[in-house]
């Protein structure tokens, strides 16, 4: 099957508020952006409830809804939006080239990197092999299949916390297992989950194995101060434990921290190609709101207006 090529002057790759703000502006600049999704369009917002913290919706708006928006408003100025993966990139040759799907090449002079990051896992063998089977990494998506019944959460950020209120109030009980004797999450996040009468807190624990045959029937749950192991019930097991950059396509020829996360110039959105910007969460392992990858979004678009304009190119 042969290859089909075609050539631009300005792709973006993910679909996330730092990809869509990329493409907007982009998009207003006259450089006719070609934006490829990924598998999640929309990116991690997608997977959330009410988002109360992006300036504009004083009332709060669902994620998905959010996400919507900001694919109208791409679409508007004339972003042409695809679903597609970029599976292979060639980033030492000029136009920068870029595989969608491992059947397209797409030759591009300036492309915007915003493929953001995605959920941790444990690790455990059990969690591996039960994933799907009771085993998620996404309240919001699966939370509805535990409905009255009990389940388990593991971790201590924002995320975990948001989440284990989320099951909370479709579940009758929510183990939460930190490892810690406190949270990482915002002191706003830990109240509420302290004071959600059907989560159970247990500090100092860490998952020893997810337990079942084809289902998860069970957690084991291991005091890492008394070295005690127990046994609880549980349908649904939730791992909310952080994320990790999708950079691995790029690493070939884009630096990263030893954690994967694209490093930029300071105050910038340059990374160490010529040509090619890295915006959102791919990048950002500090802030990861929806609101400061928006803004790097929109750094990535004018840097490389700026670059293509340096260059006579656009
Ligand atoms: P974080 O990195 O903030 O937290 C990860 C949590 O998982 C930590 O408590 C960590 O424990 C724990 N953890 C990590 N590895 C393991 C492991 N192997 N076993 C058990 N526990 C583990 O990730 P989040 O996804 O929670 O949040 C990411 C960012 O997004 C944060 O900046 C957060 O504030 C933000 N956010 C904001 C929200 C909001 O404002 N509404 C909602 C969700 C996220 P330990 O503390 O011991 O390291």
């Amino acid at each position: 099957m042969s290859t089909t090529v075609e050539r631009i002057h300005c792709l973006i790759i993910g679909s996330g508020p730092a990809g869509y703000t990329a493409a907007i502006y982009a998009a207003r600049a006259g450089l006719k952006p070609i934006m490829y999704t990924g598998l999640l369009q929309g990116g991690q917002l997608v997977n959330t409830t009410d988002v109360e913290n992006y300036p504009g919706y004083p009332t709060g708006i669902l994620g998905p809804e959010m996400m919507e928006d900001f694919k109208k408003q791409a679409e508007r100025f004339g972003t042409d939006i695809r679903f597609g993966m970029a599976t292979k990139v060639d980033f030492s040759t000029s136009p920068k080239k870029v595989w969608i799907d491992d059947e397209k090449l797409v030759e591009a002079d300036a492309v915007i990197l915003a493929t953001g990051a995605e959920a941790k896992w444990l690790g455990i063998p059990s969690e591996k092999r039960l994933n799907g089977s009771g085993v998620s990494a996404c309240a919001v998506c699966d939370g509805f299949f535990y409905k009255g019944t009990e389940v388990a959460i593991v971790g201590a950020g924002d995320t975990a916390c948001e989440e284990a209120i989320y099951l909370s109030k479709l579940c009758t009980k929510v183990h939460m297992i930190v490892r810690r004797d406190e949270m990482r999450a915002s002191k706003i996040m830990q109240e509420r989950v302290l004071n959600t009468k059907n989560i159970q807190v247990y500090w100092n624990s860490e998952t020893d194995e997810v337990l079942g045959e084809n289902v998860v029937e069970a957690v084991r749950i291991f005091n890492n101060k008394t070295k005690e192991k127990i046994d609880v019930p549980v349908t649904g097991f939730f791992v909310a434990i952080g994320h990790q950059p999708n950079s691995v396509v790029f690493k070939d020829f884009i630096t990263t921290d030893t954690e994967g996360y694209v490093i930029t110039q300071a105050d910038s959105t340059k990374t160490n190609v010529e040509g090619v910007f890295a915006c959102g969460d791919l990048q950002d392992k500090t802030y990861r709101q929806a609101v400061t990858a928006a803004g790097t979004g929109c750094m990535a678009a004018l840097e490389s207006e700026r670059w293509l304009s340096e260059k006579g190119i656009h």
